[in-house]
């Protein structure tokens, strides 16, 4: 893997006893889709280890955005203004920053989260000139039908126009793909928990 492209560990669903080794071997990015489960897990856990980095890759509610701050480093579903306001509120009650992605609905999909592509301008400018939310990139989870190298292209696209420097793209079935298009945050799970 490029060094440019940064490996997230997908953990939902696996015990802590599972992640041990995997932190043992020096791996540093980890992510959750629920705030829940995430502080279940990790929060002794990150107290005596400031080295992890924490994602957050699933959809936040607002009422979770407390504790999401509190444990989390990196949140991936920015992908509305309620949740960006309120994400600021809660930085500066706990005088602490995160970093974000805007996740981007690229296939248009009505059941799917995110902002879409020709709005994604505006929501960046919001997020960082009014609320200061230091915004580094876009995250997408596209359609898992077809190919998705024309939706990785196209938020390589994006991403470009909006002077961003991070894409979080790509997963199990299709990580590969993603990194050929510029992904540099990658998100796998399934793949790396069955098969070792
Ligand atoms: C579960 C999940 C992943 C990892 O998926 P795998 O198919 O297990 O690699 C990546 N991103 C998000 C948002 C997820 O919810």
């Amino acid at each position: 893997m490029s060094k440019n492209v940064k490996l997230i560990v997908v953990t939902k669903n696996f015990n802590m006893d599972k992640i041990y080794p995997i932190i043992k071997a020096g791996h540093i990015n980890f992510g959750e889709n629920k705030v829940q489960e995430a502080t279940y897990k990790w929060v002794d856990f990150l107290k005596n280890n400031k080295d992890i980095n924490l994602h957050l890759l699933g959809k936040l509610q607002s009422n979770k955005v407390p504790q999401a701050v509190n444990i989390f480093d990196y949140i991936h579903s920015l992908d509305s203004e309620k949740l960006a306001n309120k994400l600021m509120q809660e930085e500066n009650k706990q005088n602490k920053k995160l970093k974000y992605f805007i996740q981007v609905n690229i296939s248009e999909e009505p059941q799917k989260n995110g902002i879409v592509a020709n709005k994604v301008k505006e929501f960046r400018q919001f997020c960082v000139h009014d609320l200061k939310l230091d915004v580094r990139g876009l995250m997408c989870i596209p359609s898992a039908e077809g190919d998705p190298s024309q939706f990785f292209k196209k938020m390589a696209e994006i991403k470009k126009k909006n002077n961003l420097t991070e894409l979080s793209m790509g997963m199990s079935n299709d990580y590969e793909c993603a990194i050929q298009n510029g992904a540099t945050f990658v998100r796998v799970g399934s793949k790396i928990f069955t098969e070792s």
